[in-house]
């Protein structure tokens, strides 16, 4: 699949995570105000020499900030 796309490869290495996996990554996001850990919403999947990267964009913290 040398002609695939990193998004798609990305999307590929997703699948390939069990769901319980899944969630435990996208509820370990961190705020930066908080220090805590928050869920990862509105991130970005990509594929870097055969090794998926979330980018999270934006965590949701309880005290919305
Ligand atoms: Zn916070």
């Amino acid at each position: 699949m040398s002609n695939t796309s990193p998004s798609v490869k990305a999307e590929i290495l997703w699948s390939t995570i069990p769901a319980g996996a899944k969630d435990k990554i996208l509820n370990n996001g961190f705020c930066v105000q908080c220090r805590t850990s928050v869920a990862i919403v509105d991130y970005t999947k990509k594929e870097r020499r055969g090794v998926l990267i979330l980018e999270g964009r934006r965590g949701v913290c309880v005290k919305f900030h």
